[in-house]
């Protein structure tokens, strides 16, 4: 056994419950290890050991009553990974499938993507096993005041900032961010993904999906290609999938396909704004869901199946795939049929959303592949701007901080492609992971064993 199949194997070990967390430290141990072993300084500090442990994780309990009077509880966490280059800095995520080794493998990555977005900010998530569909909006606020009840203990402005995640949006925030108010008597900058008129930065709702497609852009550019009249699927059609349609559609590309957890449409003709907005009302106004869609619109509705299984068994052509709802959401079957289709390239909108065969498919076609890291790290790297703005008490206009998005995304794919280029392929995996590994790593050195 190779040194690096040990060290693997030591993590599968100790997190043997923990399927996406391994999945994930595996992927970074494959790109990051011979820049590692390469240095005897990281090898003496025992940097990689150190990197996989979170420092610290809390869990606790989040009792709450529903308008019925009966009373639930569900399991709060916050895992706080790493904070060499800053406060702890990443989503809180409220879907019944959270459990701790989630969370881990989304705070893991975490740290390499906001490494890469510049900016000093720690890795962190948390989140709890509630569902907020279904609930009343009194009953999401019941429940984001009594997580919060615990959560604000362990986090503050100069600490741990949490933000939005998957059934995390600008309700969520705003019912959490007063409580933490009321019992700090503080008005810090203590969440992002605020509301613009109480210390929320312009263009965050926006920033994940549209930091995707700038990043798509840049992609593209290096290799010849444009967004012009190209065909495009985008699983989900939540915060990320609804700004990178937006975004698409503004560059001239075709988006077809949308999706939620139940089902998937599919629109020939391409959304327009008219349509995009509808998707915006269905899930934002009466968090309804996508088959709505078909009710207005001339569309194919197909229940049960995500998009890509739909892009399989239809043989339906698409250029770009932008997965934008859930990890592992693309399989290696599915991407196989995207490639014969033609697909050339594949950016994730959401965390780890290819299993990792998928990912080694991409990679052996040649295919363009934006990891979640690099091409997802507009929301984080916005969410860090508004930081920086709520310690300046001042606010960036519109047009400002997308042009500091825009910049941002474009030196990301700058690292990307300065530590994973090959002679003829971009490794974005490969460059995003040691990019993000190399600060985080040197960081760590010089702050001594801690
Ligand atoms: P939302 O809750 O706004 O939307 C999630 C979308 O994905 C919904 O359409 C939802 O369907 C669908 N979805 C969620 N879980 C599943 C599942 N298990 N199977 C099929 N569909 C599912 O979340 P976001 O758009 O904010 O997040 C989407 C992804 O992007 C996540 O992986 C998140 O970690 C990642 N991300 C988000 C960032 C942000 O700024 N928001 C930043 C970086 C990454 P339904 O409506 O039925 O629940």
């Amino acid at each position: 056994m190779t040194e690096k199949e040990k060290f693997i194997k030591f993590v599968e070990e100790k997190n043997s419950t923990q399927p996406e967390f391994i999945q994930c430290v595996r992927e970074i141990i494959e790109s990051v290890w011979d820049v590692y072993n390469s240095s005897d300084k990281f090898k003496k500090a025992r940097i990689l050991e150190r990197m996989v442990e979170p420092e610290r994780i809390i869990i606790f309990r989040v009792s709450w009553q529903d308008d019925a009077g009966d009373v639930h509880v569900n399991r709060g966490y916050r895992v706080q990974f790493n904070s060499a280059i800053g406060p702890y800095k990443g989503g809180l995520r409220f879907h019944p499938s959270v459990n701790l080794g989630l969370l881990k493998f989304l705070a893991f990555e975490q740290i390499f993507k906001n490494s890469l977005t510049t900016l000093p900010m720690g890795g962190g998530k948390g989140g709890a096993d509630f569902d907020p569909k279904g609930k009343s909006d009194n009953e999401v606020m019941r429940f984001c005041h009594a997580f919060m009840s615990e959560l604000y203990r362990h986090i503050g402005p100069d600490t741990d900032v949490p933000a939005g995640d998957i059934g995390v949006g600008a309700r969520e925030i705003g019912y959490m961010f007063g409580k933490y108010k009321k019992i700090k008597n503080e008005f810090t900058g203590v969440l992002t993904g605020k509301g613009t008129t109480w210390g929320g930065s312009l263009i965050r709702p926006e920033a994940t999906g549209y930091g995707l497609v700038y990043f798509v852009e840049n992609m593209l550019d290096l290799a010849g290609k444009n967004l012009k009249d190209k065909i495009v699927a985008i699983s989900g059609s939540g915060n990320v999938a609804q700004y990178a349609a937006e975004k698409v559609m503004h560059l001239g590309g075709k988006v077809i396909m949308l999706s939620d957890s139940d089902s998937t449409i599919i629109d020939e003709k391409g959304l327009d704004t008219d349509k995009l907005e509808h998707v915006k009302y269905i899930k934002n106004v009466e968090r309804g869901r996508i088959k709505e869609y078909a009710d207005k619109y001339p569309a194919v509705c197909v229940t049960g199946k995500n998009v890509w299984r739909v892009i399989r068994e239809k043989n339906i052509k698409v250029d770009i795939a932008l997965p934008c709802a859930t990890q592992n959401e693309l399989n290696a079957e599915n991407t196989e049929a995207l490639i014969k289709n033609g697909c050339f390239c594949v950016a994730a909108g959401a965390n780890m959303p290819l299993t990792s065969d998928a990912v080694a498919l991409l990679r052996k076609n040649k295919i363009l592949y934006g990891p979640g890291k690099a091409a997802n790290a507009g929301g984080v790297a916005t969410s860090g701007l508004e930081m920086t703005q709520n310690s300046m008490r001042f606010n960036w206009t519109r047009e400002e901080v997308d042009a500091k998005l825009k910049e941002i995304m474009k030196s990301i794919h700058t690292q990307c492609v300065k530590y994973g280029s090959d002679e003829d392929y971009v490794d974005y995996v490969k460059g995003a992971n040691i990019a993000g590994f190399l600060k985080v790593a040197n960081a760590m050195l010089e702050q001594g064993v801690c």
